[in-house]
């Protein structure tokens, strides 16, 4: 990203805690499966996660997702400035943090190009109609962002009327981005979306798709409100709400 202004890294590196350490291994370790998916072919895509309300973690520019480690993980604070590290974040930088400004209950961003969402949203096509329970049981409907040149501000600008309401976005002849509250679910996010792009694929192919009609939507989400509360009595983690698209 242009704009953002790069401190030197000499005069700000930090120590890192034990808890950033188990951060940035949670950052490599989705960062490679990204290139082991094929979502991040080349030096494409790229993770980030919320390191504290001041400051997050993000993978460097023009590397490839195989070979990244913890050390190559670069800390910025939230106007994109350098705090630790001696790469350049990620060109998209300006994407994850308008993300983490609109977002607060995010923790963690994916950007990445997985090749059936990405071809729908190459061919101007959102997944915004719900075909299959999955789908209404997670991501909900997918908006597409209109086109904006990668690397660029407009990124970000264009997304901003799907963050309230959605976890996962195609960009217009780009690739996709998903985000969650751990890194674990911002990927689970992307790999559904790549999932349900291939189930919508195939199905026009078979024809005719039957896609769920509003009753069947609500009782779903009835079923995900009740599943919630059983999982979370049983791991004593607090209620959590529905997905922000319902
Ligand atoms: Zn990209």
């Amino acid at each position: 990203m242009s704009n953002v202004q790069l401190a030197p890294p000499e005069t700000c590196r930090q120590q890192s805690t034990a808890e950033e350490r188990l951060l940035r291994r949670e950052i490599v370790h989705y960062t490679r499966a990204l290139a082991k998916g094929g979502f991040a072919p080349g030096t494409a895509g790229n993770v980030s996660a919320r390191l504290a309300p001041d400051r997050i973690l993000i993978t460097p520019t023009g590397r490839s997702k195989a070979s990244i480690r913890k050390g190559d993980v670069i800390t910025v604070n939230m106007a994109g400035q350098r705090l630790a590290g001696t790469a350049s974040p990620s060109s998209e930088l300006a994407m994850h943090l308008a993300i983490y400004w609109h977002r607060p209950d995010v923790a963690a961003v994916i950007h990445a190009h997985p090749p059936v969402a990405t071809a729908f949203a190459c061919c101007g096509k959102a997944l915004d109609r719900v075909l299959c329970q999955e789908a209404a049981m997670t991501i909900g409907p997918v908006p597409l962002a209109a086109y904006a040149t990668t690397g660029t501000a407009q990124v970000a600008s264009h997304l901003l009327q799907y963050l309230p309401d959605h976890d996962a976005i195609l960009l217009a002849n780009h690739g996709a981005v998903a985000y969650g509250p751990s890194v674990e679910k911002a990927f689970h996010n992307l790999e559904v979306l790549e999932h349900l792009a291939q189930v919508h694929l195939i199905a026009h192919q078979l024809g005719s798709p039957v896609y769920l009609e509003q009753d069947q939507l609500e009782a779903l989400q009835r079923s995900r409100h009740a599943y919630l509360i059983d999982r979370n009595r049983d791991t004593g983690t607090a209620f959590s709400d529905a997905p922000p698209y319902l």
